[in-house]
């Protein structure tokens, strides 16, 4: 499911500049982390911790980068980005640096109201992806955010009343939520959303908590295979690829042995202007200084943005798009 902003010419504009950016060996999707500062308190990441302060170091502008790179896909991330008054002026810079780009906010929703929404789709926005692992009490708990859940659920028809027509739930697979998935998957059908599904690992802060492992192992196949079996009867809602899914049983029983290519297709610049490989290894050097990056033996995660360039291209994957 993409955006009515794109038409069917769109594709074959993108597709050359897929191979354009191959032949230059350049990163297709360079991740803007445009603060660290967060108002969640996630027991699963540390960037709340950020002291206030680091405010001061972050970038006014990551137009130069974006020029620089020239990416087709750009995404805004954080910390919480709403947290950056001026992020209608970045994404708006950055929309004017690069001509054909598709452009994703990353957020935890608290302060995506339908006008907020409005006005970064105004600045060049394309997609909306909120974070959303429980459709209950259970995530508001573990963001601290008092009824966040049912904020973002509320939010989504007034965003889609104001013509915002891409918007896809981040959802983690964890020991503790495996009974939402599907129904996060049918809600999302129901407002007329995506849902992008990541697996659970420990990377951001070695909180081991959520692992999926001993009974949780043989629960997550099934349901993983519920949602393959989602896919086929219905596409465009779950937005991961099967080939993705497929795998995640196998990462999780440590059966996974191919390289991670982070850093090669995607790199993830921090709130400095500072590139690292991907958002939880440490920064390597200015994106001035950009120097390639070679496949890493890293096995720490299974984020959907690993597994997803890992992929092949299959005729699934050409009906996922086309749905
Ligand atoms: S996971 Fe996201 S919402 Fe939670 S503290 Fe980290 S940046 Fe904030
Ligand atoms: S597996 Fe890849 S994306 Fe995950 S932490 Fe390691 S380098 Fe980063």
């Amino acid at each position: 499911m993409l955006s009515a902003r794109f038409k069917p010419h769109h594709v074959a504009l993108f597709l050359g500049k897929y191979a354009w950016l191959t032949a230059r060996r350049r990163p297709v999707l360079v991740h803007f982390e445009v603060t660290q500062r967060c108002n969640a308190h996630c027991g699963f990441c540390d960037y709340w911790k950020t002291d206030a302060s680091a405010k001061a170091t972050e970038l006014k502008s990551y137009a130069d980068a974006a020029r620089f790179f020239n990416p087709m896909l750009v995404t805004f991330t954080g910390g919480e980005p709403t947290l950056r008054r001026d992020l209608e002026d970045l994404v708006a810079e950055v929309d004017r640096a690069i001509s054909l780009k598709y452009v994703t906010l990353i957020t935890h929703g608290a302060m995506l109201t339908p006008e907020r929404a409005l006005s970064l789709w105004n600045a060049g926005v394309h997609q909306f992806n909120i974070s959303l692992d429980y459709l209950d009490e259970r995530h508001d708990r573990q963001r601290g955010i008092p009824g966040l859940s049912a904020k973002i659920l509320a939010a989504i028809p007034g965003m889609r009343a104001r013509g915002i027509d891409n918007v896809r739930f981040n959802t983690v697979i964890k020991n503790d939520n495996l009974d939402q998935i599907l129904p996060i998957v049918h809600r999302a059908a129901e407002l007329g959303v995506g849902v992008n599904f990541s697996v659970y690992t420990d990377a951001k802060n070695g909180n081991k908590d959520f692992l999926i492992d001993g009974d949780a192992l043989e629960h997550t196949r099934a349901v993983i295979g519920d949602l393959l079996a989602f896919k086929r009867r219905r596409r465009g809602v779950i937005t991961n690829s099967d080939y993705y899914l497929e795998q995640i049983p196998r990462y999780l029983r440590g059966e996974m042995t191919e390289p991670c290519r982070s850093g090669i297709r995607t790199i993830h610049i921090d709130p400095a202007g500072y590139v690292k490989r991907c958002p939880d290894f440490p920064t390597d050097f200015h994106w001035r200084d950009f120097a390639r990056y070679e496949p890493v033996n890293c096995n720490a995660c299974y984020y959907a943005c690993r597994g997803e360039a890992q992929a092949p291209l299959r005729l699934s994957r050409v009906r996922d798009v086309m749905a």
